[in-house]
Parts: C-alpha cells; structure tokens; sequence
C-alpha cells in the first residue's frame, strides 16, 4: 500500500490498481474542471488528459481554482498543468489547448470515461454525439448561480444529452458562484473514480439536481428517447 493513497486504498473494496490503469479525458480546465481535475490528479488515476484553448483571465479567478492571479494571460493548459504536476508527480497528465468542435474532438481518442467541464451546449452536444458515437461514457454537469446539475451518461444504456436536452439554449454570460461549481466537479470525480473503481452506485440514467440556495435537492430518473437523433436509431 503506498503512503500518498494509503487513505482511499484502505476504503472497503477500493481498488487503487484500477484508477492507475485508468484513462480519463476532461473537456475543460475552468470552474467544473479545476474541482475535478484537481480530485482525479490526487486519486492517482493513471492517464489525465485535459482539453482547454483559453487563457486565463481575472474573470475566472472566482471559480477557476487551478489558476491564480499570477497565471493571467498564460494558457488554461500551462497553468493547469504546472499545479497538477505538483501535486502528484506520479500520474501521466497532459493538457491540449485544442479549441473542441466536432473535427478536433477526435483527437480524444478512446478513453474510459470523459469528464464535461464545459461552460456551453453546443459543446456539450459534440461531446455527446462523439461520446455515443464511440461508445464512451461521460459524466454530464451544468451549474448556474447556486444550481447544478449532474447526470452519468452511457451510450445506448442510458439517455444522451440530446434526449434530454431537445433544443440548444441561447448562449449568454451564465452567474455562477465559485463553490458551486466546485461541489459539481468534485461531484463529477467521484463519480469517475467510483465507476473506475467499481465501488458504489453511479448515477447512471439519473439526473441530480441541486438548488444550494434552497437546499432543494431532486433525483430523477430519466428514459432514452427511442426517436434520439444520435442515440434512438438501430446501428
Ligand atoms: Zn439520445
């Protein structure tokens, strides 16, 4: 048992081995996906590679915990990238300042399981086609103000993105206050580390939704759409 995971590794039918030969993808490095990365990077998941053609700006700084004031103007990457190498050393982590639309996003590849950290459905939506298109299962988050909301998708056994979300919601500067973008990405790793592991009940087919000013918290189930333009035909 290593001393740096020693505190997971004695969780009853943790797998440590599992998360080493692991493959993770996330598309973003900024409020979903500074939590995230940051929590999938500590776990020792083997293979980290994150997606972000941004730079820093002061903007971010409320959320965007990777990245700090003395990283404005520096690449989403670099930034990202000189924390998670610092904090564990042990992990394969690469970062791509790749711009996703539906061609670049094939250089992905195949990994186990993709991370949305993205701030747009339009983006979300190329990950959904390409994710289901390739059979990868993906951990689909959104937050707004002091709401989130976290679903598990896996292609043709659960709901895609497009049965759930029929039409593209007009993009605009979305509030969002930092934390809650931090419990949904860390949210988001632990699914990823359970699915990984095998541990627990992920939230597959499912979508949680939280209002942290209310504390009203909803789980619903969901059903695919048998007329889904990407996941409701035979192929
Ligand atoms: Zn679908």
């Amino acid at each position: 048992m290593s001393v740096r995971y020693r505190r997971q590794e004695i969780i009853k039918g943790f797998d440590q081995n599992k998360l080493k030969k692991a493959h993770v993808a996330v598309l973003g490095s900024g409020g979903l996906g500074s939590a995230a990365l940051y929590y999938l990077a500590a776990a020792g998941v083997g293979k980290i590679s994150f997606y972000d053609a941004d730079k820093v700006e002061e903007s971010n700084l409320n959320r965007q915990i990777l990245h700090f004031s003395s990283d404005i103007g520096r690449y989403k990457v670099d930034s990202a990238l000189s924390k998670l190498k610092d904090l564990n050393p042990e992990i394969e982590i690469e970062g791509y300042s790749i711009k996703i639309d539906s061609e670049s996003i094939k250089e992905i590849g195949k990994p186990d399981i993709i991370v949305d950290a993205l701030d747009n459905f339009k983006t979300r939506f190329i990950l959904n086609d390409y994710a289901v298109k390739n059979r990868v299962p993906f951990l689909h988050a959104a937050v707004e103000s002091l709401e989130g909301r976290l679903s598990f998708v896996v292609p043709f056994e659960t709901p895609c993105l497009r049965c759930i979300y029929k039409a593209l919601p007009p993009r605009r500067e979305i509030p969002v206050l930092g934390a809650t973008a931090g419990i949904l990405g860390t949210m988001e790793a632990i699914e990823v580390i359970k699915f990984l592991t095998g541990i627990g009940n992920t939230l597959k087919g499912r979508m949680a939704i939280f209002n942290f000013k209310t504390w009203d918290v909803r789980i619903i189930y969901m059903e695919r759409d048998p007329h889904c333009d990407i996941c409701g035909m035979p192929r």
